[in-house]
């Protein structure tokens, strides 16, 4: 029956792979706040106009992947599909913007309905960072320093690359945009239905286009780098310099690009090809248009997000080993145990409890469990008021005064 089964392109994450993944998002989050970024936790569902009009009809986002439904009360409202939107809507709504700049941290499911594959889920999870109400390029600069911290904390620095490009001012686009145009115009019956439609209304986004037949097209087109102006070369001059100072290595990629209009100066992605199709982890740039396009007051704003997924996966094992408990074993009805375990789980102790079974089979279980000590309960130490506390990795063991227990165990913590 379909409906024992989870929804396609969503996944149950059991216990290691939720730990891996609240590694990867607390870690992000310890960085950030090195940085001074807070954590923002908006609603995992907005008004259906909230996505429209930052990620524009056309996208392929708005246009194919929104989970979209009306609620009892009649209104559209759209599961996230990312959470730049919703950052600043929650701006505009709650009057942030009288105490700018503002740094936010977030992390939490989004749903994109999607061709599910390999590091692409219809739910998945991701981590971002926004900064908002800064012009100047360091907080450019700052943004991607972040998330290189955080690749570097999660031990895949290596793995990464960090590619960058600029889209220049207002200005800069539009010289642009008519070089394009003259450009992609020539190849107008080549192009997909899509892509004319986009020719017409947004030919920016032509440049993002996944068709085999436009992309060969696109790869002949003017490039965007040549046509900014004085301000958008020094502007993006600065970055790449003061990310060089940081140790941040940059590859400039002149076809890296964002086709909505809100977007201006860097943008950026952080790329692996370790993980096949889909190598982006990050992905991130300047969106200085977004909260006026939303009705806002006119506000820079920069971030990035993550798939945390796909940081997950590239982790791959080199994640610190959880925890390792001590095991507490009865042998008889175990009433004794139960005491001794609350004692020590009062005292701070992780304790695995040996439920059921031979000596044997409880023993097993607390080496699955990866316990570092046992704590035996005989009938013998129980009549001396004591119990056997045996070494795990070693093997080793020693009698204790269940009086002693919480100080004696302190080397297996
Ligand atoms: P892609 O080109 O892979 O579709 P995108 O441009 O749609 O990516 P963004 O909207 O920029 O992706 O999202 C930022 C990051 O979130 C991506 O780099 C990726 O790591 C992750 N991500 C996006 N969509 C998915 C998905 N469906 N499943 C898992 N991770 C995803
Ligand atoms: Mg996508």
């Amino acid at each position: 029956m379909a409906t024992l089964q989870p929804v396609r392109g969503t996944h149950d994450l059991l216990p290691e792979d939720a730990r891996r993944h609240r590694y990867v998002e607390q870690a992000a989050f310890d960085v950030a706040q090195l940085y001074g970024y807070g954590e923002i936790m908006t609603p995992v569902f907005e008004f259906t106009e909230v996505f429209a009009r930052t990620l524009g009809e056309t996208s392929d986002v708005v246009s194919k992947e929104m989970y979209s439904f009306t609620d009892r009360g009649g209104e559209s409202l759209t599961l996230r599909p990312e959470n730049t939107a919703g950052v600043a809507r929650a701006l505009i709504s709650g009057g942030l913007s009288q105490s700018l700049p503002l740094k936010f941290f977030y992390r939490g499911p989004m749903f994109r309905y999607e061709r599910p594959q390999k590091g692409r889920q219809r739910q998945f999870h991701q981590i971002g960072i926004e900064l908002l109400g800064v012009e100047g390029p360091q907080a450019d600069i700052e943004v991607i320093a972040i998330g290189w911290h955080i690749l570097q904390k999660l031990g895949l620095a290596e793995h990464v690359t960090v590619e960058i490009n600029s889209l220049g001012d207002t200005e800069s686009r539009n010289a642009y945009r008519a070089a394009l145009v003259e450009y992609l115009s020539k190849f107008r019956d080549k192009l997909s239905q899509d892509s004319r439609d986009r020719l017409e209304r947004n030919p920016l986004r032509v440049l993002d286009s996944k068709d085999e037949g436009d992309k060969a097209i696109v790869a002949e087109a003017p490039l965007l780098i040549n046509y900014l102006n004085e301000h958008s070369r020094t502007f993006f001059e600065t970055v790449r310099n003061g990310l060089g100072k940081l140790g941040v290595p940059v590859k400039v990629n002149p076809k890296l690009v964002r086709g909505l209009d809100y977007y201006s100066h860097t943008a950026f992605e952080f790329i692996t090809s370790a993980l096949g199709a889909q190598g982006t982890v990050m992905a991130g740039g300047r969106y200085d248009g977004l909260v006026s396009q939303m009705g806002g007051p006119a506000t820079p704003g920069i971030g990035w997000a993550a798939g945390v997924e796909r940081l997950s996966m590239l982790m791959g094992d080199a994640l610190e080993p959880a925890r390792r408990p001590v095991a507490v074993i009865p042998m008889g009805e175990g009433d004794e145990a139960l005491l001794v375990a609350h004692r020590l789980r009062q005292a701070g102790y992780a304790v695995e409890m040996g439920y059921s079974g031979n000596m044997k089979k409880r023993l097993a279980r607390a080496n699955k469990a990866n316990a570092r000590a046992a704590v035996i309960l005989g009938e013998d130490e129980l009549s001396r008021q004591a119990a056997t506390v045996r070494d795990l990795d070693s093997g080793e063991q020693e009698e204790v005064p269940l009086s002693d227990l919480e100080v004696r165990l302190a080397r297996f913590r």
